[in-house]
């Protein structure tokens, strides 16, 4: 950890003024006014037809019935000066770039809305349906047939089109309110690769960073009623693996929140999760367990004072390239593919096929990086599976009321940190395998992922500050 605070610390140093924290005002209906507005709508996506599930590269067969509906929405919001935004929720594995990027085109020509004013989060829930991966399907998954390859595509198209529907309803549906942020806290949340899951009971005192901030925004009508909850949690919903729909512990969240509160719509993001899981976990009763612990601790932050924003969003976007290691020659390419077996095999025949078609291999991928400015209050939204690292880099820089989202807009692996890339493991190495990607990622890619937040912060009007390390 120390060297990637000093790695940002530097930068800011050298870049950035420093300015102190934005104060943390307690507001009540009365101090503010209904200037923002805000439209919701939600669907329940649930596939009708025996269709493969995400999560599991070893799944044998298809969905076998539904522990919890899914669900996807979608919240629309505008600040006094005509400023919109749209966040898409689902209860799905992720987002992948070429769903993303056709959803994000078409509503770009049906409501003018560029890159920068939509975040698309997926939630990861391992018991959700197969995504279209147009890159690299389906050839991490075993035992799809063509007829389930086939279902696959059409799901993905249908869901496609009703997201698109979906955001045009919310866009119609604006009304005025008052937003409000806050943070809660819940503990389930344990880091994965520091704590050994079979002998979790006999543990007294858990290893590894992780982040147990519960991001809170709420909007509230006229009447102070509430009319939709934003939350989010920085932890893996693998709850569950077998073969009946959920939405994992943030399905029940948010079907526990909307039971609480009559009338309003939840909808979650992730964080930055990409190393921690919810252990002990793999039962029914644990999945509600955990999701009643998050409804609690979001209802928590509803219930109290929270800070009152003020109607002004800025927005900004970027892609930019992240490196990987210097991908395997044709050479050796073709060694591989002879000498090895199983997804080794594979991997080392996706890339001849793609040197084939293309000439090379790539040398970068290109990386959605987005922050908006909700009234002061910072949101961070990043691609991948982010490990818990940036969001607590982030949040050192930004404030810890930053929100941070991962698994946003396009989620391509992992994406771990320097301290990760030099302890090895699967969100190191395996996974970029799994994922059919040319090689490792380059040490330099939280570097570049941190400078380009700040750059995008600065444009943004997010302030900026250096928290002592030993803060934390
Ligand atoms: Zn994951």
């Amino acid at each position: 950890m120390k060297k990637t605070v000093l790695l940002a610390g530097v930068i800011l140093f050298f870049t950035l003024p420093l300015t102190a924290q934005a104060p943390v005002d307690e507001g009540s209906p009365a101090d503010t006014d209904l200037d923002w507005r805000v439209g919701v709508a939600s669907i329940r996506i649930t596939p009708e037809n025996p269709l493969w599930m995400a999560g599991y590269a070893n799944r044998d067969r298809p969905a076998e019935g539904t522990r919890h509906e899914l669900f996807a929405k979608a919240l629309a919001l505008e600040d006094k000066d005509g400023r919109q935004a749209l966040l898409i929720t689902a209860d799905i594995r992720n987002f992948p770039k070429n769903i993303s990027d056709r959803i994000r085109d078409r509503l770009e020509s049906d409501h003018g809305l560029t890159r920068k004013q939509i975040i698309l989060n997926g939630s990861h829930t391992h018991t959700g349906p197969l995504m279209y991966t147009e890159r690299n399907f389906p050839y991490y998954i075993d035992h799809l047939t063509d007829d389930h390859r086939e279902r696959v595509i059409q799901y993905s198209n249908k869901l496609e089109n009703e997201l698109v529907e979906l955001a045009g309803e919310a866009l119609h549906a604006m009304e005025p309110v008052r937003i409000y942020s806050g943070q809660g806290f819940s503990r389930f949340a344990v880091n994965r690769r520091n704590n050994n899951e079979s002998t979790i009971d006999q543990v007294t005192e858990l290893a590894g960073p992780v982040d147990h901030s519960v991001p809170v925004l709420r909007v509230e009508n006229g009447d102070g009623a509430l009319k939709a909850v934003v939350f989010g949690y920085a932890c893996h919903p693998t709850t569950l693996n077998d073969y009946k729909w959920s939405g994992d512990w943030p399905g029940v969240a948010s079907l526990e929140l909307e039971k609480a509160n009559p009338g309003a719509t939840a909808l979650f993001f992730l964080g930055a999760a990409g190393d921690i899981n919810p252990i002990p976990r793999r039962s029914g009763p644990l999945v509600e367990q955990y999701g009643r612990e998050m409804a609690a601790a979001v209802q928590s932050v509803l219930d109290q004072p929270m800070r009152p924003l003020n109607s002004s969003l800025s927005m900004a976007y970027s892609e930019i390239d992240l490196p990987f290691n210097t991908p395997p020659d044709k050479e050796a390419l073709v060694t591989l593919a002879e000498t090895s077996d199983g997804k080794e095999r594979n991997w080392a025949e996706f890339h001849l096929d793609q040197l084939e078609k293309n000439g090379s291999l790539p040398s970068s991928y290109p990386y959605p990086v987005q922050i908006w400015n909700l009234g002061d209050q910072p949101i961070v939204s990043l691609g991948g599976e982010l490990v818990v690292d940036y969001a607590i880099s982030i949040k050192r820089m930004l404030g810890h009321h930053t929100f941070v989202m991962g698994y946003s807009n396009d989620v391509m692996s992992y994406i771990p940190s320097v301290r990760i890339l030099e302890e090895g493991g699967y969100e190191a190495l395996r996974a970029q395998y799994i994922r059919a990607l040319p090689g490792t990622w380059k040490p330099e890619i939280e570097v570049r992922i941190l400078d380009e937040v700040l750059r995008l912060a600065q444009k943004t009007g997010v302030p900026q500050h250096v928290l002592p390390i030993t803060q934390n």
